[in-house]
C-alpha cells in the first residue's frame, strides 16, 4: 500500500481517486475550492456522449471562436484579459491546431472515452450510484443543410480511416 496524493477533486481526480483506493492504496483528494467539483465538473450538459469526443482542434473552431466574442448568446465566449495560463493554453490549442492531427487524435479521444465510459458504468454498478442515466444515444439537429452535410461527410471520413487504421494500413498524415 502506497500514500497517494491527488491533486484537483473534478472528475478526473476523483475518479482516480477511487480506483487507486480500490487498489487499496491510501489516497488523499486535495483541491484549491472549498468542496470537491466545484471547477468544470459543476455543471456541464451531463452527457456520457464518448462519440461525441471530437477535439476542438479545427481552424474553423478558431474562427468561430473569435466570431462568438462578439455575439451575445454566442454558445462558447472567450474572455481575452491577459493572463499568462490562458495565452500559454492558446499557444498549445493553436499548435495542435496545425499540428495535422485532428481526425488521428479525435479517432483515439472516442476510443479512450468509450473505454472511460465503461468504467464510469462499472462504478455507478458497483456502487448502486442512481443518476436518471439515459442509453437512448445523442440526437443532433442541424439548421441548415451546408452543416448537415459536413456532419455527414465527418462520418464517412470517421468510418474510412477507422477502417484503415483496423485494417493496418493508416497513414500518419491525417
Ligand atoms: C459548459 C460545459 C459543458 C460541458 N458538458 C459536458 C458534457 O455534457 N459531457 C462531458 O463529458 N463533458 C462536458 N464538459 C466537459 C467536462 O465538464 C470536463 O471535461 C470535466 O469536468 C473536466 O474535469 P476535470 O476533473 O479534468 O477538471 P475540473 O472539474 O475542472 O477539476 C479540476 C479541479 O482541480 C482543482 N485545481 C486546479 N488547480 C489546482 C491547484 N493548483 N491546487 C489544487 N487544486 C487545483 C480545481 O479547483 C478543480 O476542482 C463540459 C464542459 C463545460 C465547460
Amino acid at each position: 500500500m502506497k500514500r497517494i496524493g491527488v491533486i484537483g477533486s473534478g472528475i478526473a481526480g476523483v475518479t482516480t481517486a477511487y480506483s487507486l483506493a480500490k487498489r487499496g492504496h491510501k489516497v488523499t483528494l486535495i483541491d484549491a475550492r472549498r468542496y470537491p467539483a466545484m471547477a468544470t465538473s459543476y455543471a456541464n450538459g451531463g452527457q456520457l456522449s464518448a462519440s461525441n469526443a471530437e477535439t476542438w482542434n479545427t481552424t474553423k473552431n478558431l474562427f468561430n471562436g473569435i466570431k462568438w466574442m462578439f455575439q451575445k448568446d454566442a454558445p462558447l465566449l472567450f474572455n481575452p484579459t491577459p493572463n499568462v495560463n490562458k495565452y500559454k493554453w492558446m499557444l498549445g490549442f493553436l499548435a495542435a491546431t496545425f499540428s495535422g492531427k485532428h481526425k488521428s487524435n479525435t479517432l483515439k479521444t472516442i476510443d479512450m472515452a468509450k473505454k472511460a465510459r465503461e468504467h464510469y458504468f462499472k462504478i455507478a454498478d458497483d456502487e448502486k450510484i442512481e443518476f436518471n442515466l439515459l442509453k437512448k444515444g445523442l440526437l443532433h439537429i442541424y439548421d441548415n443543410e451546408s452543416e448537415l452535410q459536413a456532419a455527414r461527410e465527418k462520418k464517412l471520413s470517421a468510418v474510412f480511416i477507422r477502417n484503415q487504421m483496423q485494417a493496418g494500413i493508416f497513414i500518419n498524415s491525417v
